[in-house]
C-alpha cells in the first residue's frame, strides 16, 4: 500500500502523440475527474459548471439510472432505491453489514459469493455496479470535454484500502469501460498535486475530511519515493456529523422531539447549507414552520459561527487524537513534519484549518482547493503513465514492497531490508551458529512482514557449508542481501575467519503482483499482535532448548563435580524445562528457563574452580551482532 511504483524508463509513447488521460477521485460523498492539459491540471464541469459529482446513485422503475444531484435530491422520497456512500461497502461482506447495514434504510442481500448486493426496483445492484455508474458518468463527462478516446484513468482510493477493496474498485472501472493505469493511494495524489514529490526529501502529513470519513496518512518523501508511515483515521467521522450536530440543535432550540425518517432527511440537508455557509459568514438565520417534526409553532434562530464551533469542537478533537496517534505509530512529533495538506471538504470549515495548524505547529497548505486536490493529483499522475512526459520527468519510484529476511532459529523471520527500502540496496548483517561443531548453515531467504517464515513468502534457501568446527556462537557468519537497480537480488554468505563463502541470485527479486503485496501488508497488520505472542513463544523455546542442551553438556562432560542430590535437582529442572517448552506459555517456559539457569549456576561456579574455563553457554543464531 505504501508504494507509488511508476513506469518503467522507455514505456513512453510517441513523443508527439498526446494521449488522453484523466484522473478520478471517487469519493464516499464526492467524484469527479481531472485531466492535463498543456501541462496544466484542470477539473471537469459538467455541462451545468458542477465539478463535484455526488456519489449518489438512484435506480428507477423504467430501469433508468440517476447519478449525482438528482439523484441526491430524491434520495428522500426513494430511499431503497438511491445509494448513498456505496464506496463504504466496496470490498466488503458480511462485517460490513453489521457495521453499517442496520444504520441504512437499503433492503440489501448477501450472495453466496459474500458480496452484499441492494435490491432496488431495478433488481439487485453490487457496490461495484453501483460504482462503475459514477465513474461511467465521469468517463462521458471527460470524453466530451476532451473529444476523444480516454487512453486511461487513475483512480484514487483510501491509502488503508485492502486488496479486496481495490480489486473492487478496479471492477467498477472496468464495468464502466475504463482503462486503469493505476489506483493510487488519495493522500499520495494529493502530495502530488502540491508537488511534494519534487522538492527536497521531507514527512508530511495528509489531513483528509470529508462527509463521512476522516483519514490521517503520514508520508514520507525519501529519495524520490513516496513511503507512508502510518495511516489512521475514523471511518465513521466526518462533515456528514458536523451536519447531525446542528440538526440536534435545531430540534432541540425548536422543539422537535420525534421527527420522522423525512422530517430527519431534510434537517440534514438544511444543517449541512448552513455548516457550508458558516464556512464564509459568521452567522446563519433558519425558519421552521409550525408543525415541522411536531414542532409546537413558527421557529427563528441564529447559528453563529462561534456557537457552530462549540457544536463540533468535540469531533475536531476526536481528529487531532487520531493524528496524535499516527505521529506515534511513525515514531514522530509534530515538529518533525515539513508540511501538512488539507484535502476534503470539511477542511473548508474555519475551526478545522485553525485546530489543525495549532496542532501540527505550522500553517496547512490550502492553495488548492480541497475538494480537487486528490483528483489533481491523479491526472498527474495519469498524464505520466499514459506516457505525455519525456523520459526525463518520470517519477521513478521504485522501491522493494515487502521486507526481505532471512529464516533464523525457530523458524521466526530476521527482516534485512525493510520494506519501502529503494533500491538498489546492499544490506548486511552478522549471524552465528546454533550449536558446537556446527559446520554448515541452511539460509532460507523470505519476502513479507510477518514474524514467523510459515507466514511468508519463501524465495529461496542455499547452504553455507565447510564452517570450522567451533562451540556455538563463535563463528561469524556475513550475510549480505543485494538488490540491483533492476531488482535481482542476491545474497552471500561468508565465514568471516575462514573466507568460506556461498551465494545465491534469485530471480526476479520479488515477483510479487500487486494483489499478492497487499494480501501480505494486510495480513501482516492483521496478525501483528499474534504474531508478537508466537514470537515469544518461538524465541522462549529456542531459548530454553539452547539453555538445556549447554546444561546437558556440562553435566555429562563434569557432572562428577556435583553430587547426587545436587544432579538430582539439575536433571529436574531440565525435565521441568522440556516439559514445559512442548506448551504454548511463553512465560512459564521463560521462568522455568530461569530456574534451570539458576540450578545451573553451582555447575558453572564448580567448573570454574576446577579451571575449566569453557563458557557455560553459547551464543545462538538468534543473536544477532552487526
Ligand atoms: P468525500 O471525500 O467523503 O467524498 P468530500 O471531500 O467531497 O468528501 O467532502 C464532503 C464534505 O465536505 C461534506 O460533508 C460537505 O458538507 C463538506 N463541505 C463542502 N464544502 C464545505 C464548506 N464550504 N464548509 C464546510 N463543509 C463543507
Ligand atoms: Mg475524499
Amino acid at each position: 500500500m505504501a508504494l507509488l511504483q511508476i513506469v518503467e524508463p522507455g514505456q513512453s509513447q510517441a513523443p508527439h502523440q498526446h494521449r488522453l488521460a484523466i484522473g478520478i477521485d471517487l469519493g464516499t460523498t464526492h467524484s469527479l475527474v481531472a485531466t492535463m492539459q498543456s501541462g496544466l491540471p484542470r477539473v471537469l464541469p459538467d455541462h451545468d459548471g458542477q465539478v463535484l459529482l455526488p456519489s449518489v446513485v438512484r435506480y428507477l422503475a423504467d430501469g433508468h439510472v440517476e447519478v449525482g444531484e438528482r439523484a441526491r435530491q430524491g434520495a428522500a422520497q426513494d430511499p431503497l432505491n438511491t445509494l448513498i456512500s456505496v464506496k463504504r461497502f466496496m470490498g466488503r461482506g458480511l462485517d460490513v453489514l453489521h457495521q453499517l447495514g442496520a444504520q441504512l434504510p437499503y433492503d440489501i442481500t448477501l450472495h453466496d459469493n459474500g458480496v452484499p448486493y441492494f435490491r432496488t426496483i431495478a433488481g439487485e445492484r453490487s457496490p461495484v455496479e453501483a460504482s462503475a455508474e459514477i465513474l461511467r458518468v465521469l468517463k462521458l463527462r471527460a470524453e466530451e470535454a476532451l473529444g476523444g478516446e480516454l487512453a486511461g484513468a487513475v483512480i484514487t482510493v483510501p491509502a488503508y484500502f485492502d486488496e479486496t477493496q481495490r480489486q473492487a474498485t478496479k471492477d467498477a472501472a472496468r464495468l464502466a469501460g475504463l482503462q486503469v493505469l493505476r489506483l493510487l493511494n488519495e493522500p499520495t495524489a494529493a502530495a502530488v498535486a502540491y508537488g511534494l514529490d519534487r522538492q527536497a526529501e521531507g514527512i508530511h502529513a495528509i489531513y483528509d475530511l470529508g462527509g463521512g470519513t476522516f483519514d490521517i496518512s503520514i508520508l514520507r518523501l525519501h529519495q524520490g519515493v513516496f513511503e507512508v508511515l502510518a495511516t489512521g483515521g475514523n471511518a465513521a467521522l466526518g462533515g456528514d456529523d458536523f451536519d447531525h450536530a446542528i440538526a440536534g440543535w435545531i430540534m432541540a432550540s425548536a422543539g422537535i422531539v420525534n421527527p420522522d425518517a423525512d422530517v430527519q432527511r431534510r434537517l440534514q440537508m438544511t444543517a449541512r447549507k448552513v455548516k457550508e455557509a458558516l464556512s464564509q459568514r459568521e452567522s446563519v438565520e433558519l425558519k421552521l414552520a409550525a408543525g415541522t417534526g411536531g414542532a409546537p409553532a413558527d421557529w427563528t434562530g441564529v447559528l453563529t459561527r462561534d456557537a457552530f464551533e462549540q457544536l463540533v469542537a468535540p469531533l475536531v478533537d476526536e481528529t487531532l487524537r487520531a493524528c496524535r496517534r499516527a505521529l506515534r505509530d511513525a515514531g514522530l512529533k509534530a515538529a518533525d513534519l515539513a508540511e501538512v495538506v488539507l484535502v476534503g471538504g470539511s477542511t473548508r470549515v474555519p475551526l478545522v484549518r485553525r485546530r489543525v495548524g495549532e496542532f501540527f505547529g505550522r500553517p496547512p497548505l490550502t492553495h488548492l482547493d480541497p475538494d480537487q486536490v486528490v483528483a489533481i493529483g491523479a491526472a498527474v499522475q495519469a498524464d505520466i503513465l499514459a506516457g505525455n512526459k519525456p523520459d526525463s520527468d518520470l517519477l521513478l519510484l521504485d522501491v522493494i514492497p515487502l521486507s526481505l529476511g532471512l529464516e533464523t532459529y525457530g523458524g521466526l523471520v530476521e527482516k534485512i531490508v525493510p520494506r519501502n527500502t529503494p533500491i538498489p540496496v546492499a544490506r548486511a548483517q552478522e549471524f552465528t551458529t546454533f550449536k558446537d561443531g556446527q559446520t554448515a548453515m541452511s539460509l532460507h531467504v523470505v519476502q513479507g512482514e510477518r514474524e514467523l517464515v510459515a507466514d511468508c513468502r519463501s524465495l529461496a534457501r542455499f547452504t553455507l557449508r565447510g564452517i570450522p568446527p567451533m562451540v556455538a556462537g563463535a563463528a561469524r557468519i556475513r550475510v549480505a542481501f543485494q538488490v540491483d537497480a533492476d531488482g535481482l537480488l542476491s545474497v552471500t554468505a561468508e565465514e568471516t575467519s575462514t573466507g568460506v563463502r556461498a551465494e545465491i541470485v534469485v530471480k526476479p527479486s520479488w515477483g510479487l503482483a500487486d494483489e499478492d503485496i497487499l494480501r501480505l501488508l494486510r495480513e501482516s497488520q492483521q496478525h501483528a499482535v499474534a504474531d508478537m505472542q508466537a514470537r515469544s513463544l518461538t524465541e522462549a523455546r529456542a531459548e530454553a532448548e539452547r539453555l538445556w542442551l549447554a546444561t546437558e553438556a556440562a553435566l555429562a562432560e563434569d557432572g562428577r563435580l556435583l553430587d547426587a542430590h545436587e544432579v538430582a535437582a539439575l536433571t529436574r529442572a531440565i525435565a521441568e524445562l522440556k516439559t514445559l517448552a512442548a506448551a504454548a506459555d511463553s512465560a512459564a517456559i521463560t521462568q522455568s528457563a530461569e530456574r534451570l539457569n539458576h540450578a545451573g549456576e553451582l555447575l558453572a561456579a564448580r567448573r570454574m574452580d576446577a579451571g575449566i574455563r569453557q563458557a557455560f553457554a553459547g551464543k545462538n543464531l538468534t543473536e544477532l551482532e552487526g
